[in-house]
């Protein structure tokens, strides 16, 4: 978008002053025959009077075209062009062109919709009223060398925006160039999450590991210590330590696997698979914990295979976490379905649906769509406890995302939780 802010001086239209010259032609025509009539002039002389007084009505119109034209150039800004506007504006980013004084001479659209403050012949300085930006615009006028700021914008959600002043030599429209200012914002905002986010899980995962080995070292030094002669203290010491190490490993292990899920996200799994089995086995493994949970697994599969586009290894994680979780937080309830259905889904495709679903203390709405977070926990003491590393349902959700699927969760408090893995089904294999 670039905004006319100077539209063309007025100028009299042709007809006005036709009509103005020919007044004063036939009222001095008149004058004259009067004159002539009287004999008070010869005819002659009222000839060369009248030719005089039409230069004096025409002479004019020529000068005044002349200083409209001239006073239109001046008026004009000589970096004006239509060329340097289009430019502008068809920059991806927001783009602003400020004059050597920080005067905006063109922007578009995206630079009035990211600063609407921001107006065409005002001071940039005024709209963006950052002392940072104000320097570096200052900076890059004074040394004609690119600078640049941070421009934060709170409205309506957080952005960072870096800002990148250009100096630009422009051509003008009386030839040679004038010196002004590029401003581009460029977006940092996406780059800005992902260092956080790669800064909370260093953290996280530094924290998650340093817990277990402070209990490990703390029980070296007891065993090296106080309890090096007590066999009761020792034995009970070690069975800790078994814990600590374990927790460890599974919290490695979990690390390994979201990296490895995470590498190759963006390959589907090609090889056709049997998801009924697999779950089975799944099932199956988990029975030792179903029963010292005292909770009834219900399997409801069908008899025929049902095929998926599908990786066997990250299947087997993807239910054992699922399967898993509703024994450990929803034992309460005593009862555990895991079911496969075939369903259309809405937009008409076929979708095969893994249900796992608990009747224990369920989970509150807030937490729901924070759940596949990296160590993200409704409560902590009860994950670690549980032996929780806060990562499973964060690999769930990048398994079932490699496999171009969905994972739903639904719950209703007091009345358990439900998490469906939604596949596309296998297209049959074409016929050669
Ligand atoms: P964790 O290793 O802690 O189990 P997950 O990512 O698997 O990590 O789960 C995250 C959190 O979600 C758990 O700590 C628990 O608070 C909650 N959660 C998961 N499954 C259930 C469930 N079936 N019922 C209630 N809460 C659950």
């Amino acid at each position: 978008m670039a905004i006319d802010a100077h539209p063309s001086p007025t100028v009299q239209p042709w007809s006005d002053r036709l009509r103005h010259s020919a007044i004063i032609l036939i009222a001095a025509a008149l004058a004259l025959s009067v004159v002539v009539s009287l004999g008070e002039l010869s005819a002659m002389r009222a000839v060369a009077v009248f030719l005089c007084i039409a230069a004096a009505a025409l002479v004019p119109w020529r000068l005044h075209d002349t200083a409209a034209s001239r006073d239109d150039v001046r008026r004009i800004n000589p970096v004006e062009g239509a060329s340097v506007a289009a430019v502008v504006s068809g920059m991806p980013d927001p783009a602003v062109l400020l004059d050597r004084a920080g005067r905006v001479i063109h922007l578009n659209a995206a630079a009035a919709q990211l600063a609407p403050a921001l107006r065409k012949n005002e001071l940039a300085q005024f709209a963006l009223r950052s002392p940072e930006i104000i320097t570096a615009l200052r900076e890059a006028i004074a040394t004609s060398e690119p600078r640049r700021a941070d421009y934060l914008d709170h409205v309506p959600v957080d952005r960072w925006m870096e800002l990148i002043i250009t100096p630009v030599p422009v051509p003008t429209s009386f030839g040679g160039a004038d010196k002004c200012m590029l401003m581009t914002f460029h977006d940092q905002t996406p780059l800005r999450r992902v260092e956080e986010m790669r800064a909370d899980f260093v953290a996280n995962a530094s924290h998650e590991l340093r817990t277990p080995l402070a209990a490990l070292s703390g029980f070296i030094d007891t065993l090296q210590g106080q309890a090096k002669d007590d066999p009761k203290a020792r034995e009970r010491f070690l069975g800790i330590m078994h814990t600590q190490a374990t927790r460890m490993a599974r919290l490695i292990d979990d690390l390994l696997s979201l990296s490895r899920v995470e590498l190759s996200a963006h390959v589907r799994p090609d090889t056709l698979v049997d998801v009924v089995p697999i779950i089975r086995q799944v099932a199956d493994g988990l029975e030792p914990l179903a029963r010292e949970r005292q909770v009834d697994v219900e399997i409801d599969l069908p008899e025929a295979a049902v095929m998926i586009a599908g990786d066997r290894e990250e299947l087997l994680r993807l239910f054992e976490n699922l399967i898993e979780n509703a024994l450990k937080y929803g034992a309460s309830g005593g009862r555990v379905i895991v079911s496969l259905t075939m369903v259309t889904a809405a937009d008409g495709s076929p979708e095969i649906r893994v249900m796992v679903r608990d009747f224990g203390p369920g989970i509150a709405p807030e937490h729901l769509p924070r759940l596949t977070e990296r160590f993200y926990r409704v409560d902590v003491g009860d994950s670690r406890s549980q032996g929780g590393t806060g990562l499973g349902l964060s690999l769930v959700k990048h398994i079932v995302n490699r496999h171009r699927g969905r994972l739903l969760i639904e719950s209703v408090p007091k009345h358990g939780a439900t998490f469906t893995a939604c596949f596309p089904q296998a297209k049959p294999p074409a016929l050669s």
